[in-house]
């Protein structure tokens, strides 16, 4: 006999790993098939990381020397087969390591390896059987009588927050409570207790209600359409009414936002119809509470999530529709790490899913039209304001025929006079972008430039200092100019400080509420600024592009536009785009509530197309013409282009890759691509390092992909490639 055992083969597992990599990684494992989806620790060089497990191999591969899993870390998945195959799209849709991907998506409380339920057990009070006499035992008890009090039903039970928060200062009666054996209390996964919300459904108008028919017709399956509503024709409320009929299905609904401190508006909406199954998930949040509401929203309890942009990667029990609000911004655009596209990511999240989604914005993005005109997406709109209210009456100020001070043109001081007079309210846009103050030497031209960049500091009156708006340096203002010692420097361009100046010199009764980052640089103090305005405790808002997007401000009844040219004639194609986009979505806060709107605009090129289609509020129009455009011109949405951008400390360096990255490039290029040559980025020096880039793109996009992945390949085995940063963003939304 022999006492010969047949171990059995080890299994051979494919894990994700954080590392920026573009690969997986095989390991062995003796026992059990892995589920995909949970996570196990594994050493990586001479150290341990937490990976998620992907797929089980029949074979190991060849010739390579696996090591062993350390062990499991979770009996059951905590990712489902869905976004499994989400990440690994992401991956590979934006060539990017996947291990990246799943910094995006794994909540950091799980990458520390810690127990799932880690920060999520909770104490849950319940009420024993109460002897008869529990009140006179507890008359001198007043804390303890009132916790009693507090379960005003006998079966309830309570979380530990919600007592603490209910009966501030209770911790040592619920001790003595448990001693008393009045109450028993066990530790649990974060329970929810859904309370409904308050607020009354609005009835949808004639035109929403249709809009809304169109919307949910076959509303199973995958089903990408476009709402498109013009501003303050009560996209929301259509909104609802789809989040009603899913919650009546027992499914979930996430809905993607621009930028979350701008959205408290929109959040206490949803809470005020939806109440706490509602929640909000944002960057802001610490890693305990992001992983609690990760938790609560993938064991189905709670219903409605809203969420910027990395929102698209979160854990659901049971999705039934993805909303993308303002669908055109560009702050759906990751633009470092992963260069992920949240819309895209979503529409590809809803296929995987099966489930329909909706883009919804007043001003669509080229690519969202042109995908609606061809039919692939369903096209539904909305013309009408709600109620009484018009969409505003537009004026160009020709700055030719004007004499400007600070910025202001007579008929535009006039016009904010009036609506003083009226007891309205006025709100001053600077669209800001690569436009701000300057000090300036009239004698020999000098300006205040940063020595890490090639970029002008910006001067900040209040602090007096300059500062850098690109690497953040700092100086002080100097008393004389650098170059000729000239003691006469003076302040060029109107930024949101020399504006407000001006109109507090013009307007000294007015109270005027300043929007921009350095005077409002936490949610707080933006949110309490906004109080401010609709309590009518602000006369004049001046501000940047936080005041562009989403506000419903129903007293304002003028918005003045400071300067909308340089959006004209820029080098980036997409620049007309978002300057229409942005001067209709700043347009449409007027005139929001009973009083008319009126929204005026200075340029110095009153007959430009792109001025006058936002004059006539035809967006339809210019997005065709502009479309056209970039038809001719071969642009997307008509190729498809990625970007290769690389930066280094020395200049020749940077240069020196790229032009060997083009060679290599063109060495594999398939037909009909474009390969531009490499050139220094717009801002070639900024923070101290030498920026360029390489611009290539495909009429197809099969052609695009297959051409990154061997050229990225072989980018990875680069020797030189290892001292320079580099990056590659498919679909850039910025040329910079
Ligand atoms: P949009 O997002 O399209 O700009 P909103 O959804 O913010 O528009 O709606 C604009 C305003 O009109 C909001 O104050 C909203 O409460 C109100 N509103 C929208 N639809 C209705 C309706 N059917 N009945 C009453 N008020 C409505
Ligand atoms: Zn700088
Ligand atoms: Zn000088």
């Amino acid at each position: 006999m022999s006492d010969h055992v047949i171990k059995p083969l080890p299994r051979c597992i494919d894990v994700a790993l954080e590392v920026p990599m573009r690969q997986l990684f095989s390991y062995l494992y003796q026992g059990a098939k892995l589920k995909p989806g949970i996570r196990v620790s594994v050493p990586f060089g001479s150290r341990n990381m937490v990976g998620v497990v992907v797929a089980n191999r029949e074979q190991p591969p060849d010739n390579i020397r696996l090591r062993e899993i350390h062990s499991k870390l979770d009996e059951e998945a905590l990712f489902s087969a869905q976004i499994l195959r989400l990440t690994a799209w992401t991956a590979t849709y934006y060539h990017q390591p996947l291990g990246e991907v799943w910094r995006a998506v794994m909540p950091a409380v799980l990458r520390k390896g810690r127990e799932h339920t880690h920060g999520l057990l909770e104490w849950v009070y319940e009420l024993n059987d109460l002897p008869e006499d529990w009140q006179t035992q507890l008359s001198r008890a007043p804390v303890q009588r009132r916790l009693i009090e507090a379960f005003y039903e006998p079966d309830i039970s309570l979380r530990h927050a919600n007592l603490v928060k209910a009966i501030p200062g209770c911790t040592a009666a619920i001790k003595a409570l448990l001693n008393k054996n009045f109450l028993s209390r066990e530790q649990k996964l974060a329970p929810v207790f859904p309370l409904p919300g308050t607020g009354i459904p609005n009835t949808l108008t004639t035109e929403q209600a249709s809009a809304y028919q169109k919307l949910s017709q076959n509303s199973q399956g995958f089903q990408c359409r476009v709402l498109e509503g013009i501003t303050g024709s009560g996209k929301t409320e259509v909104y609802f009414a789809m989040i009603d009929h899913c919650l009546s299905q027992q499914q979930q609904i996430l809905v993607l936002v621009p930028e979350i401190a701008l959205t408290d508006q929109l959040f206490a909406r949803f809470k005020r119809r939806f109440g706490s199954s509602v929640v909000q998930i944002h960057s802001g949040m610490s890693d305990v509470n992001r992983y609690r509401r990760w938790w609560e929203i993938r064991s189905g309890s709670v219903e409605v999530v809203l969420a910027t942009r990395s929102g698209v990667f979160l854990e659901f029990k049971q999705l039934g529709l993805i909303i993308v609000d303002e669908e055109h911004d560009l702050s759906y655009k990751q633009q470092d790490g992963v260069r992920y596209h949240a819309r895209s990511v979503a529409i590809k999240r809803a296929q995987i899913h099966d489930i329909p989604i909706v883009l919804g914005s007043a001003t669509p993005s080229l690519e969202t039209v042109q995908n609606f005109k061809c039919g692939r997406y369903q096209h539904v709109q909305l013309l009408q304001r709600v109620g009484n209210s018009k969409l505003p009456e537009i004026q160009l100020l020709d700055l030719n025929q004007a004499k400007v001070e600070s910025g202001l043109s007579p008929a535009a001081l006039q016009a904010i006079r009036q609506t003083l007079e009226l007891g309205q309210q006025a709100l001053i846009f600077i669209n800001r972008r690569g436009y701000a103050p300057v000090l300036y030497c009239p004698s020999c031209q000098w300006t205040a430039q940063c020595k890490r960049c090639d970029a002008q500091m910006t001067l900040h009156q209040q602090n007096h200092a300059l500062q850098c708006h690109h690497c953040g340096a700092r100086r002080g203002v100097p008393q004389s100019c650098d170059a000729c010692g000239a003691l006469e420097l003076i302040n060029l361009g109107e930024g949101t400080q020399r504006v407000e100046e001006s109109l507090r010199a013009c307007f000294p009764q007015a109270r005027i509420q300043r929007f921009d980052r350095d005077e409002l640089n936490t949610a707080l103090k933006l949110k309490a600024a906004m109080d401010k305005v609709h309590a009518r405790e602000v006369d004049i808002l001046v501000g940047t592009q936080l005041l562009s997007k989403g506000h419903d401000f129903s007293r304002v009844s003028l918005v003045l536009v400071i300067n909308a040219d340089q959006g004209l004639h820029s080098i980036d194609f997409r620049a007309p785009e978002l300057l229409v986009q942005q001067l209709i979505q700043v347009g449409g806060r007027a005139g929001r509530g009973a009083d008319k709107g009126r929204v005026l605009i200075q340029t110095f090129f009153p007959d430009h197309p792109s001025l006058l289609a936002v004059k006539h509020h035809q967006y339809t129009e210019f997005a065709s013409a502009e479309l056209a455009q970039r038809k001719l011109a071969h642009f997307p949405p008509y190729s498809h282009m990625a970007l290769w951008r690389a930066r280094a400390g020395a200049a020749n360096e940077v240069m020196r890759f790229l032009d060997s990255l083009a060679h290599h490039g063109r060495s594999i290029q398939p037909a009909e691509t474009f390969c531009y040559d490499p050139v220094k980025s717009p801002m070639f020096k900024r923070g101290g390092q030498y920026h360029a880039q390489l611009l290539i793109s495909a009429n197809r996009r099969s052609a695009l992909h297959q051409w990154l992945g061997g050229w990225v390949e072989q980018v990875e085995q680069d020797k030189l490639a290892r001292k320079i940063k580099w990056s590659i963003d498919v679909d850039p939304v910025s040329l910079f």
